[in-house]
C-alpha cells in the first residue's frame, strides 16, 4: 500500500513508538523514586518541545488530542474575556469550527481568496473576546497570514497550527499568539494534543480536577505520550528542511502528472510541502478513492471528518469552487514515509483511475 494520507495521520515514527514504551509505565503523581521518574520525564519532554516550537516549558500543556486543544483555547480564551464578539476564519477544521459556532457569541469571518488564502479586512477594526485562524489548511494545505492578524488585532488570537507543526518551522514567540494548537499524530507522534499558552492571558478552564497541566487540562500525565510526542517532534525538525525539499519536489511532479490529465487544482503557494488537493471534474470524491484503493494507495477526499458523507467541503466551497466541482476533490498528502517510487506509481495509475471514475459519473 503506498499511502497518500499523511494529513490525516502520519505513521507513528519508530523512535516514538520505542519512546513510548520505555515510559509507559508508571504514574507521575506517585511519591517515590518511580513515580518522580514519570514526572522527570514528563518535564523532559515539556522542555523537548518548548525548545522545538520556541515557547517556555511552562507554556506547554498536553492534551488528549488537537482537537481538545482547540477547545480548551477557544472555550477558555472566551470565557476569560467579557466581550462576546469572536473572529474567526470560514475554512477552519470542525475542532475549530463547531467550537465557535457552539460559543454563542456573535462571530465575523475573515473573507477567503480563491488561493484558499484568509484577507484580512475590517473583522480586526473592532474589539473581539478572541480571534482565531489556523495556520495551514488541512485540505489544500494554504499557509494562512497568521503572523499578520496578530500584528493587527488586540485580541486574544488563537493558531491551530495542527498541520504545520512538525512540518515548516513554528515558532510561538516570534508568532506571538496568545494560544496554539498542535497534534502528535500529524507528525509521526501519538494520538497526543499539544496545547501552548502564554501565562497571560491564559485560557480560563474548561475542565476541572485535580490542577494538572497548570490546571487548563486536569487529569493524570500521560507521560508515555508526552514522550513519545517529544521524540517524534524531535526527528520531524532535525529532518525538516531536507523534507520540505524533497516533498515540495515530489508533490510539483504530482501536481504537473495530475495538471495533464486535466483535474483542478486546489492548493496555491504559498503552502505546505506535502500537499495535492484537487477536483477532478465529473468524477466523485469517494469513487475515485475506492478506486485507488483497489489499486492500493490509501488517499482521501480532503477533510476526515466528512469521509463517506459525500458532502462538499466548506473550504473548497469558501474559495468560490462549485458545488459539483467540490464533490469531485481528492486530496493526496505526501509525509516522511513517502518515496519517489510511491510517486511514479501513483502517476502510472491515476489516468485509468481517473477514467474509470469518470465512467462512474456524479
Ligand atoms: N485542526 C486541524 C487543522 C486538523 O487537520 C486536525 C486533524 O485533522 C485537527 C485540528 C484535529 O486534530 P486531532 O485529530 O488531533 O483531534
Amino acid at each position: 500500500m503506498s499511502y497518500f494520507d499523511h494529513a490525516a495521520t502520519s505513521p507513528l515514527r519508530e523512535v516514538a513508538r520505542e519512546a513510548w514504551l520505555a515510559a509507559s509505565t508508571f504514574n507521575p503523581g506517585g511519591q517515590y523514586t518511580l513515580g518522580r521518574a514519570a514526572r522527570a520525564a514528563v518535564s523532559s519532554a515539556r522542555e523537548t518541545i518548548a525548545s522545538l516550537l520556541d515557547c517556555e516549558p511552562i507554556e506547554v500543556i498536553f492534551t488528549a488530542s488537537g482537537t481538545e486543544a482547540d477547545n480548551l483555547a477557544i472555550q477558555g480564551l472566551y470565557r476569560a474575556s467579557s466581550l462576546d464578539r469572536v473572529v474567526s476564519s470560514p475554512i477552519e477544521h470542525p475542532a475549530v469550527a463547531e467550537t465557535v459556532k457552539n460559543l454563542g457569541a456573535t462571530v465575523d469571518y475573515f473573507a477567503v481568496s480563491e488561493s484558499g488564502h484568509v484577507e484580512i479586512g475590517a473583522e480586526l477594526g473592532s474589539p473581539a473576546a478572541l480571534v482565531t485562524c489556523m495556520y495551514a489548511n488541512n485540505e489544500t494545505g494554504a499557509l494562512q497570514p497568521v503572523s499578520e492578524i496578530v500584528a493587527a488585532t488586540d485580541a486574544p488570537v488563537h493558531v491551530d497550527a495542527v498541520q504545520a507543526v512538525g512540518h515548516i518551522p513554528v515558532s510561538f514567540r516570534q508568532l506571538g499568539a496568545t494560544t496554539l494548537a498542535a497534534s502528535g499524530h500529524k507528525f509521526g507522534g501519538p494520538r497526543v494534543g499539544i496545547l501552548v499558552a502564554r501565562r497571560s492571558p491564559a485560557p480560563a478552564p474548561v475542565l476541572f480536577g485535580g490542577g494538572q497541566e497548570r490546571g487548563i487540562r486536569p487529569g493524570t500525565s500521560d507521560v508515555a505520550g508526552a514522550v513519545a510526542t517529544a521524540a517524534a517532534l524531535e526527528e520531524a525538525c532535525q529532518e525538516m528542511a531536507a523534507e520540505q525539499q524533497r516533498l515540495a519536489a515530489l508533490r510539483d511532479k504530482l501536481l504537473g502528472a495530475l495538471r495533464l490529465l486535466g483535474v483542478r487544482v486546489h492548493t496555491a503557494e504559498p503552502a505546505l510541502p506535502g500537499h495535492a488537493h484537487v477536483s477532478v471534474p465529473g468524477a466523485v470524491g469517494d469513487s475515485l478513492i475506492m478506486l485507488l484503493d483497489m489499486q492500493g494507495f490509501a488517499a482521501s477526499t480532503g477533510s476526515a471528518c466528512s469521509n463517506g458523507v459525500n458532502r462538499a467541503s466548506s473550504t473548497l466551497l469558501a474559495m468560490g469552487v462549485p458545488e459539483d466541482l467540490a464533490r469531485s476533490a481528492l486530496r493526496l498528502t505526501l509525509g516522511y514515509t513517502t518515496t519517489g517510487e510511491d510517486v511514479d506509481r501513483l502517476i502510472a495509475a491515476l489516468p485509468r483511475i481517473i477514467e474509470q471514475a469518470q465512467v462512474a459519473g456524479m
